[in-house]
């Protein structure tokens, strides 16, 4: 089994500022780490490695400090890793990004071995779109399965994979054919610790480094910011609301008339929240 395991290279958000003046992301001096949701597609593909054999490749598309990021993915256990990074690919939306990743996922088949599953996380922290994985599906013609929660089996005769799906109000059992693409949601699993061996290993290994042409891309008009025609015109702080929240009784004494006496003061305050209760009661 030959898995594929897309990890981003993110700033750590819980070191993030805003400039208080443009409120644009002041990115300088934040560390990066590997995208949280990225370890549990990583940590799901190392424990169906240790099931079933075969290999775990980590591909990361960044610029080349994005190769600290994969060497700690090697930490994890992860065989091999393949950084994707060209200055043709800066400025890339989802589009270019998932144009770019399914070249290389391509390559790396061609290189290593035929791909059976491609994970990736649900969506990362900082573009936050979760349409990377589901355009890399489209793309290489796979099947896809999004906001998985447990891989409950695979038969690798039959070349099928089922799994859990957490859906609106409850959870799918879907079972299809390799090769798939799987998006895996957050808290499914908990990253191993790797081992010593894991650790000297990837401080020695070699990262192979692919530019544009390495992956095989040739439409150079695709990616970056060329092959980008989404635009983010706005990022800003949301600023704190004025209204701060009361406590009214904390006691475990209040009384039926202090619950009334509340809402009346709520909709006191919203008189057209007031005129719609009126109205959907009139309705019945
Ligand atoms: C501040 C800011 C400004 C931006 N401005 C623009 C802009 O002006 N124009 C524009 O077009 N886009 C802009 N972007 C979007 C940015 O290019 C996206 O982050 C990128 O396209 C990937 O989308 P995503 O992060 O939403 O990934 P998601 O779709 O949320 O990622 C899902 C999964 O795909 C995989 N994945 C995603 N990216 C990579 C990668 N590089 N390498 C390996 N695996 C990956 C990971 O497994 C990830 O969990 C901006 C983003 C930010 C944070």
């Amino acid at each position: 089994m030959h898995i594929v395991v897309c990890i981003k290279q993110v700033p750590d958000s819980a070191q993030i500022r805003v400039h208080p003046v443009t409120n644009t992301i002041m990115r300088q001096g934040v560390p990066t780490i590997i995208n949280p949701y990225d370890l549990f597609a990583l940590e799901a593909a190392l424990a169906l490695r240790d099931q079933l054999g075969g290999s775990v490749t980590v591909l990361c598309m960044g610029p080349p400090m994005a190769e600290d990021s994969l060497r700690r993915a090697l930490t994890y256990g992860a065989d091999r890793a393949v950084l994707l990074t060209d200055r043709y690919f800066a400025g890339s939306d989802t589009l270019a990004t998932s144009f770019a990743l399914s070249a290389a996922i391509a390559r790396i088949g061609e290189t290593f071995g035929t791909v059976d599953i491609v994970f990736t996380g649900k969506q990362t922290i900082d573009g936050d779109t979760a349409q990377v994985g589901p355009g890399i599906a489209k793309r290489l013609d796979l099947n896809q399965l999004t906001y998985v929660s447990r891989i409950a089996g695979i038969d690798a005769e039959a070349r099928e994979v089922t799994v859990e799906r957490r859906a609106e109000g409850g959870v799918q059992v879907l079972k299809t054919a390799l090769p798939v693409l799987i998006t895996m949601l957050e808290g499914t699993n908990e990253i191993r610790r790797g081992s010593l061996g894991d650790a000297l290993r990837a401080a020695r290994a070699d990262v192979t480094v692919w530019n544009a042409a390495d992956a095989g891309i040739d439409d150079l008009l695709k990616c970056g910011l060329r092959g980008s025609p989404t635009v983010v015109k706005k990022v800003f702080a949301p600023s704190a609301r004025a209204e701060k929240a009361e406590m009214v009784a904390n006691d475990g004494q209040s009384s039926a008339q202090d619950a009334d006496a509340l809402i009346a003061a709520i909709l006191n305050r919203n008189p057209a929240l007031d005129a719609d209760l009126r109205r959907l009661s009139a309705g019945f």
